[in-house]
């Protein structure tokens, strides 16, 4: 397989040599596919000021800036990495405070971490004047792409804001490392709750043995496993995708061996802005009534008599 040079933080630069994420960051051939979309998710059309997406009721995205410490061949927003048009605060803050159904913001870009700390605090602190905004998540690669900009300050400049969760995507166990654990550990002990976003990858982890690695790993250092994301159909993406099938089949080997704690939700995005769905093996065999018959995580099959 050919690979392209690409832009790389200097911590994935010296683990690229690993294949879990070689291939997730240097370009090869199959990208010039040109199946997909650029928008998969339709964000343009949920769009209401610069940079602010308001798709569900409780909660938008603020992308503010198209930096990354390292770019993900798969990335569903990886059109913004050439036209992103920037994102406008105030006005942000005006459509954010107007309406009050919702409580949470996510910050996303691009790595909102490529930001300084003085621009994030200003953000954060615009965010958290508005009273009916309860916490805040920040999806981040810096964990796997760049752990030594977590410092010391970022942590005193972050815990000012409770309540902010840390969303942070990681797809291979390749890529916790001892500056992951030692990052990770900063964020955990400051209070900041760390939960996970993996995204399903064909020949990098499809596969039981790699997920249940990570996500017990993860679970290990305190890191919540939450989102298994089938893979996006971003333009060039088509090589990277993973069926339904096999997410599933996947899905049910992991529920049957780990604990529920270490068990992300498996769930993808509608194309045309159908939004998220999340999907669980099926373990209904059969429904009479108020009688189930259920299909246990060894196979094995249950009567279940309901209300
Ligand atoms: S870090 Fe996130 S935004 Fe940046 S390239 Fe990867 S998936 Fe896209």
């Amino acid at each position: 397989m050919e690979y392209a040079k690409a832009f790389l933080s200097k911590h994935i630069s010296s683990l690229i040599h690993k294949d879990g994420i070689k291939k997730q960051f240097l370009a090869t051939i199959s990208e010039f596919k040109h199946t997909g979309l650029d928008d998969p998710l339709s964000e343009k059309e949920f769009t209401k000021t610069e940079g602010l997406i308001h798709r569900y009721p409780d909660r938008v995205v603020l992308t503010v800036t198209n930096r990354c410490f390292a770019y993900c061949r798969f990335c569903f927003r990886k059109n913004n990495w050439a036209n992103f048009e920037g994102f406008n605060l105030q006005e942000s803050i005006n459509y954010i405070s107007k309406h009050k159904e919702i409580r949470e913001v996510l910050i996303s870009g691009g790595d909102p971490f490529f930001l300084t700390d003085k621009r994030l605090d200003e953000i954060l602190n615009a965010i958290k004047s508005i009273q009916h905004i309860r916490f805040i998540r920040i999806g981040t690669r810096i964990l796997t792409a760049n752990p030594k900009r977590v410092r010391n300050d970022t942590i005193a400049m972050l815990k000012k804001y409770r309540t902010i969760w840390i969303a942070a995507h990681i797809n291979h166990p390749d890529e916790i490392t001892d500056e992951f654990r030692f990052a990770a550990r900063m964020f955990i002990d400051a209070g900041i709750a760390i939960v996970s976003q993996t995204v399903l990858l064909k020949n990098i982890n499809d596969n039981y043995n790699t997920l249940k690695n990570l996500f017990c790993e993860l679970t290990a250092i305190g890191i919540k496993p939450y989102y298994l994301f089938g893979c996006d159909f971003a333009k060039g993406n088509e090589h990277f995708r993973v069926s339904i099938e096999k997410a599933l089949s996947i899905m049910e080997s992991l529920r049957g061996n780990i604990s529920g704690l270490c068990m992300p939700n498996f769930s993808f995005d509608l194309p045309n802005g159908g939004g998220k769905i999340v999907l669980e093996p099926n373990r209904t065999i059969e429904k009479k009534g108020n009688r189930y018959l259920f299909k246990n995580f060894e196979g094995g099959e249950y009567e279940y008599i309901d209300v």
